[in-house]
């Protein structure tokens, strides 16, 4: 088998396709190397390599060593240089690379192949003995840290002491001398941590670099990394081995990162930051704080062209904003790495419509790049601006606009106490001076994250963007005291526990409560921003005419409300998927109404509470057909068991004794006569309707006057009755045949008559097993993946909770792949839905199928209706756009 693949001088034996296999960074370096950019000559061994190693605890595949040492020799002839020669040495980086990006999840070796022979070389072929000595200080440190684990802190703390020794401040007044009495040091360190001498043979230092790549695949933070993101079925990480290029040879060498479109809002600009005299690590550590990009044109105006035509030549050619890094050595340039690029929500909803318009990509390529998960953050708050400009705010700082956002919390200054606070409610800010991967639980907690130092490509930056949470990076002018649990900003001094705000657009910071208002889009659709104020606007109302033309599936809401109806239509649903008919009884007098119904003892008494109840029904089912204006409205008729309306409290259940001249004894009877061990396997749904017809009747009454009174108003009107909890046609049968009496009734009293459906839920398994029979009768079926989850699988919607976290995430189990009350788990339930939607069509080919469960509004499942090819789904009104773009997704 072939392992490991070569690059070099314009020639390349992989290619970008190649990702699986050689790792995102792999591959593109081989497709750069082939366009012919400056790449400097290497090769990668591929992810099969160690998916090997990971399962042979630690042994090669055959043939990997040899092909290694094969690939390593091409390398030095080409390059003229040899691994720790003592003349003209060769050094390589060692870097991961999976398929899909991990950023600081994995590990990385600069300088490798340096040792006290080879180091002396250096100095004499390049003329620099500090930068000599220096990079193999930082060789020693990576190697000590990365592959043999030697604590990062015993690095920086010797290397301060002899700072400190010398009376220097900065890295770069340390002077050949002090560096090499450092790297004495460094060895004294490692060998107390390692109980061995830094090894000198360049091979060994390469095939241990190597081993700890491969086994960085499975370190913890990786793993979170992939848990986080659902990253899932990759074999494991490639490793580069690459020829040196140096950004820390003196004033003419410099390194950077830059992205060809700007990866916060997206706009057509290049982006970028570096660092002269510095390597790759330092600018991505967020250690200084780097230049920007346009900068560069001053310093080698060369440079800055060249890397100005690579941007155009990388987006013509990737077809999408792309993420690169790059290092001068002594005044020419050299592309260690591209990619596509991570980026904000607004960053992808503006890159890709622009390049649209561009005529670079087509709409349906934009539609499937946008990530569907990220895109309810196009809602997300901002801070109060009105509020700010009142009340004479002034920032107490500016850092970095480096995740979009605004956010507002109480400040916490590590990681450990922000997930505390958390956990307790509170909303938290976390001020760190710069993140380190560890950090990435407190950063998952926080509403924003704030960092003293780092770039927008520091860590920090990345992964609050990738996780959607505003950040402010390198804010210098704040100073933390970890010990006391304080900072100071430009005069003001803050403790922990205290209020900040931050604008995650602009990179302010404020040392005060600020509230957060909602997004632009929302209130552009609230009519509280005009239109033409948003270019946010302009982009979201754009893309989502392309949506609107790809996708097959409808997009319902789940409403009971006019006004979640108004906002969901404002949002682009098609209708009303779900109108969850007790949400109404709560509040004010209707309360008081169904609990004299349920109270009542005899059917006069019960239908006299429930002509209480029509008018308020009545009304509200007008101003929802109201706000629809003729879309379809699917109401369903009473679904919970009767006791979640009663008291059970004593005051209240002695006022409502009062109320309706009971005592109290009659009312806790009744009560206690209501209870049910398994509620939700009890007393409810369309039992309730077939025990009492009358309830049934006055809402279907409502529902069709109310659709007459509309109809009168000349708006037009489309209802849908919906009976819940069906598991055998009978019982549809007889609500059906209830129901039509009362709309023939009315249609006489009305002398007029309106469209209507009669359809059922299907969430009870038997429902979907003998959905055939129900659809003979039925005109619509919606599948309740709620109830039809607990009742398929056997968890209780409301106590699964204590063992569901573990069968999902935990390692030895993962029986679910995801949640399967969030993502619908498709070999089980998916299996019933899709059989049920075959019968039903088998017998009734019109009937109209929908899903309104939860899991209406989650991609993977909007991805698996149109697959079983279901009408629409329903959700929420915060989550249409969201099901909107997964729908044409799924159509592609
Ligand atoms: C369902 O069961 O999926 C459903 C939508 O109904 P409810 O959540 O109201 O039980
Ligand atoms: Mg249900």
């Amino acid at each position: 088998t072939k392992y490991v693949y070569f690059f070099g001088s314009g020639k390349a034996e992989g290619t970008a396709q190649m990702k699986e296999l050689l790792g995102g960074k792999g591959a593109n370096l081989a497709d750069m190397t082939s366009i012919g950019l400056p790449v400097p000559p290497g090769f990668t061994i591929s992810t099969e390599a160690c998916a090997y190693y990971s399962s042979h605890e630690g042994a090669y595949p055959q043939g990997l060593r040899e092909q290694v040492l094969e690939n390593l020799a091409k390398l030095e002839t080409l390059m003229g240089a040899k691994l720790g020669d003592n003349e003209n040495p060769l050094l390589v980086s060692v870097r991961s690379g999976a398929a899909q990006s991990m950023p600081g999840m994995m590990d990385t070796i600069l300088n490798l192949g340096l040792n006290p022979t080879s180091v002396k070389a250096l100095i004499a072929k390049t003329n620099n003995e500090r930068f000599a000595w220096d990079s193999y200080r930082r060789f020693m440190q990576m190697f000590g840290d990365v592959v043999m684990g030697v604590p990062h802190h015993e690095f920086e703390s010797a290397l301060q002491d002899v700072k400190d020794s010398k009376g220097k401040s900065l890295d770069t007044e340390l002077d050949s001398k002090d560096l090499q009495e450092v790297i004495a040091r460094y060895q004294r360190l490692y060998k107390r941590y390692t109980g061995e001498e830094f090894p000198v043979d360049p091979i060994d230092q390469l095939f241990k670099s190597i081993n700890a790549v491969f086994k960085s695949w499975n370190n913890e933070r990786a793993n979170k990394y992939r848990q986080m993101n659902d990253i899932r079925g990759l074999l494991g990480t490639a490793v580069n081995i690459q020829s040196m290029v140096f950004g820390n040879m003196g004033d003419t060498s410099g390194t950077g990162v830059a992205f060809t479109r700007d990866p916060s809002t997206g706009e057509n600009q290049f982006y970028g930051e570096y660092l002269m005299n510095a390597q790759g690590e330092d600018v991505v550590a967020g250690i200084r704080t780097p230049e920007p990009i346009e900068t560069l044109r001053a310093v080698n105006a060369d440079v800055y062209d060249q890397l100005v035509g690579i941007r155009s030549i990388l987006e013509k050619h990737y077809k999408d904003m792309q993420d690169i890094e790059f290092t001068i050595q002594e005044g020419k340039l050299y592309m260690l790495q591209t990619r596509n690029g991570k980026r904000t929500i607004f960053s992808w909803l503006r890159s890709q419509v622009e390049m649209v318009e561009e005529g670079l990509i087509d709409k349906e390529t934009a539609i499937a790049r946008v990530p569907a998960g990220e895109f309810g953050k196009l809602f997300a708050p901002i801070l109060d601006a009105k509020y700010i400009r009142d009340n004479g705010l002034n920032e107490v700082t500016r850092g970095l606009n480096a995740s979009p956002g605004g956010a507002c919390g109480q400040i916490y200054f590590t990681a450990d106490k922000a997930e505390e606070m958390a956990a307790l409610g509170k909303d938290v800010i976390l001020v760190r001076a710069e993140t380190s991967p560890e950090d990435i639980g407190g950063m998952a907690v926080a509403k924003g994250v704030v960092t003293c130092r780092g770039g927008m490509t520091s860590h920090a930056a990345v992964v609050a963007r990738g996780m959607g949470c505003p950040c402010v990076s390198g804010a210098g002018d704040i100073h933390i005291n970890e010990a006391k649990k304080t900072l100071e900003v430009n005069g003001t001094n803050l403790s922990e526990g205290d209020y900040m705000s931050i604008d995650g657009f602009t990179g302010a910071v404020y040392g005060t409560k600020i509230p957060v208002r909602s997004s632009e889009i929302v209130q552009v659709l609230n009519g509280h921003m005009k239109e033409s104020e948003s270019n946010l606007f302009y982009n979201y109302k754009t893309f989502m005419a392309y949506v609107q033309e790809v996708k097959r599936l409808g997009v319902y809401t789940n409403a009971d409300t006019p006004h979640d109806t108004e906002m969901a239509v404002a949002f682009g649903a098609e209708g009303i998927g779900l109108c969850r008919t007790e949400h109404m009884f709560f509040g004010g007098n209707r309360i008081m109404s169904i609990r004299k119904m349920i109270l009542a003892n005899n059917l006069i008494a019960r239908e006299k509470a429930l002509s209480e109840l029509l008018p308020m029904q009545r009304g509200d089912f007008e101003a929802i057909f109201l706000a629809l204006e003729g879309r379809p409205a699917t109401i369903r008729l009473l679904d919970p068991p009767l006791h979640e309306f009663l008291p059970n409290d004593h005051t209240s259940r002695h006022e409502l004794a009062l109320q309706m001249g009971l005592t109290v004894e009659e009312v806790a009877q009744k009560s206690s006569a209501l209870h049910e061990f398994n509620p939700m396997l009890g007393f409810r749904g369309c039992r309730l309707a077939i025990i009492y017809p009358e309830i049934l009747r006055m809402q279907v009454r409502a529902i069709i006057e109310a659709a007459i009174n509309v109809k009168r108003k000349g708006v037009d009107v489309l209802p849908e009755i919906m009976i819940p909890l069906v598991g055998n046609y009978k019982e549809f049968v007889f609500c059906k045949k209830h129901a039509l009496e009362v709309i023939e009734k009315i249609f006489n009293e009305q002398g007029m008559k309106v469209h209507y459906k009669i359809g059922t839920m299907i969430e009870v398994p038997r429902a979907a097993i003998t959905a055939d029979e129900i659809a003979r009768e039925a005109e619509f079926f919606s599948f309740g993946t709620n109830d039809l989850t607990q009742m398929t699988c056997g968890f209780s919607r409301d106590d699964a909770a204590s063992f569901l976290g573990p069968y999902v995430n935990d390692t030895d189990k993962q029986f679910y792949d995801y949640d399967p009350f969030a993502t619908i788990d498709i070999d089980g339930v998916g299996k019933l839905v899709d059989m049920a939607a075959k019968l039903g069509r088998s017998t009734n080919p019109e009937i109209k199928l929908g899903i309104c469960g939860e899991h209406g509004g989650d991609p993977k499942t909007i991805a698996f209706c149109d697959k079983v090819g279901l009408d629409y789904v329903s959700c929420s009104p915060f989550r249409v756009p969201i099901a909107r773009l997964a729908a044409a997704q799924a159509s592609i």
